[in-house]
């Protein structure tokens, strides 16, 4: 199957349109992208008014406008730096229009004194004299109709003037085509949406502010296109995972009681009915893929600990992926504790294992000795073989791409796929990442846990801080210290960190340790013992202690600049107190003079503990391809469609999609095929390879 004809002139290089040369195909690469197609994708992100057509006595300084005047009389400045003017009148008063740099006599030409002219640009009060600098357009009496418009203001970039860009992006416009109808006639009827080459020509051409909007009909109706195809793309691939058989995993029930008592602690209620739904799951023939939320300290990892003992009772082995060596190394230690009381063994390879150690690691994992598999990416790597990969959990998913995980389950024969999250995505984006991925969530704290005191405090007042922790440390609180976020520098990060140790060194003596991202992993493991046992009571730190790490001790964290977070990750650092019976408290250093935005987010940190309520704000605040990210999350790089604003939409586009596969799984109906088209635009080949090759 190939891409149907109609679209080949999109998927054509920007160089063919007309006056584009190398130099401006580099610039509009850089902001869209570098073919035609790219171009339909940037919508205008203003408008300029050239309607406003009033009298020279009437005309207000300041707005664009388009006037018809009358050329009087030209007047080259007396020295260069001087502007060039053009004296005009109408029947009501004169104005100047006024040029700098100017070469040659292309003026003469185009502004001949005795005729008449319409020039629009924006109006200048200089000196009591009404001026034009630099009018945008000149143009003659009877082209009045053409400029007397709203004209489009596309995103820019050093190099790309307006009117250039405008220019190029009408040529570019020039060729989109006309395609069959794909989606369902009677849903446009009901929308009141307009045909797509009819609502990409419209949003290319707004009126009005209100045009601009993502709740305008055209963007919309664009925006659910490119919903469709998402949606499409993750039910063609649900229907052939379906495909791909899974096995039935049993469990065995002794192990599994044997497991449960080995647990420290009673589980919560929403624990034991996460459990449940996972090993109903790989009780089935077809392959588990459920995503687990919950929030830090929610304890996902004992529930993840019993879907390993599920697999391992039903004779295979079962691996936890963890985004950093930290975390690696901090499973093991949890996951060690419950194994080795039921007699399960645990190995752990990550980057950091080299030589003779790493090949007794690799034999104990292709013998099945090793029961439970902990590591980082390292576990990707060819010469890592399994005896027999039951299950998959992955922790923290959003750290690893889509990419990753597919690799790792192919190394497991149809093996189950459990993915932990600490971020509470909101339903809306896990319906563009995952579909209806089964979706497990721990919705209560362990038992026994207090609210977290959340205040912010003027750093101004950082000494009172200091001197409160000291009173603290006397009664034997373990505190992180995390230090300023500085902006693309690992290296500063740094230099912040170690000078903040320093400074604590010299206040609180010996019992300070630091922790940063670029220190060896062996010393970051003593420091980490060491603030585990109580050895220190402070740890000086970069946001490295961000996930998962788990100190129930440690009752205060001091975040300094705490402005310069974001939402999510300010939740992630506090989620490291408040993890053990004594009430913790949780301090935001912030500069008194950060903008509007830092404040909310502050402000929201302290008045909620509640993931989901911060998760939604962080959408807000942000948008949602910043929210995971969009890389690193395989949250779909849309062009079109904005889920934070389009969120009604993505659940409809999800019905919708369910009930063309349904009907018409190949899509070969006459929609069917205008679908493929639709897949096509938005470049799902995914999509389209499950289409080819079912
Ligand atoms: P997260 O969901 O952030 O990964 P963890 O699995 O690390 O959370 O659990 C956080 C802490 O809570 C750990 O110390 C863990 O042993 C403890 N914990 C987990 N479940 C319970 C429970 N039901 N009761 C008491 N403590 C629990
Ligand atoms: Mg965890």
């Amino acid at each position: 199957m190939t891409r149907p004809f109609v679209l080949d002139p999109l998927f054509q290089s920007t160089k063919a349109v007309s006056g584009i040369g190398p130099r401006l195909t580099k610039l509009f690469e850089k902001i869209a992208g570098a073919r035609i197609v790219d171009l339909f994708w940037l919508l205008p992100s203003g408008i300029i008014d050239r309607r406003y057509a009033p009298k020279i006595a009437a005309a207000a300084a300041g707005q664009v406008a388009t006037l018809t005047v009358t050329i009087d009389e030209h007047v080259a400045p007396k020295r260069p730096s001087l502007p060039y003017r053009v004296h005009c009148h109408d029947e009501t008063g004169v104005i100047d229009l006024i040029f700098f740099n100017v070469k040659g006599d292309y003026l003469a030409h185009q502004l001949p004194p005795g005729t008449q002219r319409i020039v629009s640009g924006r109006l200048e009060m200089y000196q009591h004299m009404l001026q034009m600098p630099h009018p945008d357009l000149i143009a003659t009496i009877n082209e009045r109709e053409s400029v007397e418009t709203v004209e489009p203001v596309y995103p820019l970039t050093a190099g790309l003037t307006h009117k250039i860009s405008l220019k190029i992006m009408r040529g570019a416009l020039t060729k989109i085509p006309e395609l069959d109808e794909w989606q369902d006639i009677s849903f446009i009827k009901q929308q009141k949406w307009v045909r797509w080459h009819e609502a990409l020509k419209q949003a290319h051409n707004p009126q009005s502010e209100d045009d601009l909007s993502p709740h305008s009909p055209v963007r919309e109706r664009l925006a659910y296109d490119e919903l469709l195809a998402n949606q499409l793309t993750i039910g063609l691939l649900r229907l052939q995972q379906k495909k791909s058989k899974g096995r039935i995993l049993a469990g065995d029930e002794t192990l599994h009681q044997k497991a449960l008592a080995a647990l420290p602690f009673e589980l919560t209620k929403s624990q034991k009915q996460a459990i449940e739904e996972i090993r109903d799951d790989m009780r089935q023939p077809s392959r588990m893929l459920r995503l687990l939320q919950g929030d830090v300290g929610s304890g996902k990892t004992a529930v993840g600990f019993m879907a390993l003992v599920h697999a391992i009772g039903s004779g295979g082995q079962g691996v936890i992926m963890a985004p950093t060596e930290i975390l690696a190394r901090q499973h093991e230690i949890n996951i060690s504790k419950f194994a080795h009381r039921v007699g399960l063994n645990v190995v752990t390879l990550t980057g950091r294992d080299k030589g003779k150690n790493r090949e007794k690691l690799l034999s104990l994992i292709a013998s099945g000795e090793a029961h439970i598999i902990i590591g980082t990416h390292a576990l990707f790597q060819e010469d890592v073989i399994f005896k027999d990969l039951a299950l998959v959990i992955i922790d923290e998913q959003h750290r690893f791409g889509v990419h990753q995980r597919l690799q790792l389950s192919e190394k497991g024969e149809r093996c189950d796929v459990l993915v932990m999250t600490a971020t509470p995505i909101p339903r809306t984006l896990t319906l563009t990442v995952y579909g209806d991925m089964d979706v497990s969530r721990l919705t209560e704290k362990p038992a026994g846990r207090q609210p977290i005191d959340t205040r912010l405090i003027s750093n101004e007042r950082i000494d009172e801080v200091m001197e409160a922790l000291r009173r603290k440390i006397e009664v034997k609180a373990r505190i992180y210290w995390v230090c300023p976020l500085v902006e693309e520098s690992e290296k500063l990060d740094l230099a912040a960190a170690e000078e903040r140790y320093l400074l604590m060194k010299q206040r609180f003596g010996e019992r300070v340790g630091l922790l940063h991202g670029r220190m060896k992993p062996h010393d970051k493991d003593v420091v980490m013992a060491a603030f585990s046992s109580g050895a220190l009571d402070i740890l000086v730190s970069t946001t490295v202690i961000e996930v998962g790490v788990d100190v129930p001790e440690a009752t205060v964290m001091v975040i300094e600049h705490a402005e310069r977070f974001g939402l999510s990750q300010l939740h992630q650092l506090r989620g490291r107190i408040g993890r053990g019976s004594e009430k913790s408290v949780c301090i935001l250093l912030y500069s008194p003079n950060c903008g509007e935005v830092a404040k909310k987010r502050m402000t929201t940190i302290r008045d909620t503990e509640d993931g989901f309520i911060i998760a939604e704000e962080d959408l807000k605040l942000r948008g949602a391809g910043e929210v995971l990210g969009t890389k690193q999350s395989g949250l779909p790089d849309f062009r079109l469609a904005h889920p934070e604003f389009h969120g009604a939409l993505i659940k409809v586009a999800f019905d919708d999609a369910r009930l063309i596969l349904d009907r018409d799984p190949q899509l070969l109906s006459t929609r069917g095929t205008a679908l493929r088209t639709l897949l096509y635009l938005f470049e799902r080949d995914t999509a389209i390879k499950y289409l080819r090759s079912g």
